[in-house]
């Protein structure tokens, strides 16, 4: 009955969402409060007030029949007109309309511009570590998703790696800054010689390579670090957008594509991604929080309480003698594991009701990922159990 491409992944059932079950089941042994689950990137923070203000609004002030409606596939045109001015303005950029597809999250902006460009058989490039879900979205159009790997000195991309890895098959590179899961930003300097290297490598072999620029964090950044804008260093550059976490709604399923002008086949491609994320079955991003968005562009959660929670999950664990960069952005630590094999490290965590997630998800094993999206208060209260954690294994 069910097909075989679904089998595998079935087999492979995201290690994440395993951990997120099992702190349900160690909450109904122990108590919620004694479990210190840090598995999902469940934002913790709530929704900006302007969000619920808005659905009232609209609510109250819009059409029934418009709100609820079918629009264009691409979305509500004054939405998108909003989205391009607020971009014009904050980055610099000369963006309209006519650039902004609306999509139903970040996952469905990526599978909506893998479909457009992937024939089977192509390469999509990523540097580890990764957000596992790529090499899914990337076989869904029978790709081939293959991986550069880590830089494990700073976790900014080992770029002699990815220069030696393209070939004539690659169509697509995709990146993510601020990162999931090491929390970094890739510098100026480093996206200028990505930039580089594909306009190189795209006249070597006479094809385009696409940058997809995955960005559900780029709101989340921490003292002053300025998240560069991703368009300006590569012309083919496709931008992935998602209010998941930088409004803290990811149930809601918003985000957008940015396709430039200055694309090749620009208008194409558009038209194309349009017809994807319909024949994809969204048919068009839901139509209420689209109406939100539209009110809600100067709208942002409070980033300070993230920022809290990683000067205080960061130091302790640093004082407690575990290996980790500070991260600049989004909201998880990448934490080096103290044994070689970080499932066992998971382990002992789990032991003390602690639930991290191996690096082996993200194709960096020796690490695990600590989702800090999680009260102060959760924070403050599990730095024993990491204590006794890094006595464990001897760290103090
Ligand atoms: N990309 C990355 C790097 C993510 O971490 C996530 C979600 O955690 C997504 C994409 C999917 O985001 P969305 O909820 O907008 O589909």
């Amino acid at each position: 009955m069910i097909s075989k491409k679904m089998i595998p992944l079935m087999q492979n059932n995201s290690a994440i969402r395993m951990m997120f079950e099992e702190g349900k089941k160690l909450a109904a042994v122990y108590g919620e409060e004694n479990v210190f689950d840090f598995s999902l990137g469940n934002p913790s923070v709530p929704a900006p007030p302007e969000v619920n203000q808005a659905i009232v609004d609209v609510l109250r002030q819009e059409d029934s029949l418009f709100v609820h409606g079918y629009m264009s596939n691409a979305g509500y045109e004054d939405v998108r007109e909003a989205i391009a001015l607020s971009l014009n303005k904050r980055f610099g950029t000369d963006f309209h309309q006519g650039n902004i597809l609306m999509t139903v999250g970040a996952a469905s902006g990526l599978n909506v511009i893998l479909k457009t460009i992937l024939n089977p058989g192509d390469q999509v490039l990523t540097f580890a570590p990764y957000f596992v879900e790529y090499g899914s979205y990337v076989r869904n159009y029978d790709g081939e998703l293959v991986v550069v790997s880590p830089n494990t000195v700073d976790f900014q991309p080992n770029l002699s790696e990815l220069e030696e890895k393209i070939n004539e098959k690659t169509k697509a590179l995709i990146i993510n800054t601020p990162n999931n899961p090491t929390g970094v930003i890739y510098s100026e300097e480093t996206l200028r010689r990505i930039g580089e290297i594909l306009e190189r490598k795209q006249k070597e072999f006479g094809s385009p390579i696409v940058l997809i620029s995955d960005e559900p964090y780029r709101e989340l950044a921490y003292d002053g670090a300025v998240v560069p804008f991703v368009t300006k260093y590569y012309k083919n550059t496709v931008i992935c957008y998602s209010y998941s976490k930088s409004l803290s709604l990811p149930g809601e399923r918003i985000g957008y594509l940015v396709i430039p002008d200055e694309m090749e086949e620009s208008r194409d491609v558009f038209q194309a991604a349009t017809i994807a994320n319909r024949v994809l079955g969204c048919v068009n991003a839901p139509s209420l929080i689209q109406r939100v968005i539209g009110r809600c562009l100067d709208a942002e959660v409070d980033v300070a309480a993230y920022d809290r929670n990683r000067n205080l999950l960061y130091g302790s664990l640093k004082d407690y003698g575990f290996e980790c960069i500070k991260p600049q952005g989004a909201f998880y630590l990448f934490v080096k594991s103290p044994v070689e094999d970080e499932k066992e490290f998971c382990q002992v965590c789990k032991n003390h009701n602690v639930l991290v997630v191996p690096g082996s998800s993200f194709a960096c094993p020796g690490y695990v990922r600590i989702a800090y999206c999680v009260s102060y208060e959760r924070i403050e209260r599990s730095l024993p159990a990491f204590k006794k954690i890094a006595e464990h294994y001897h760290l103090i």
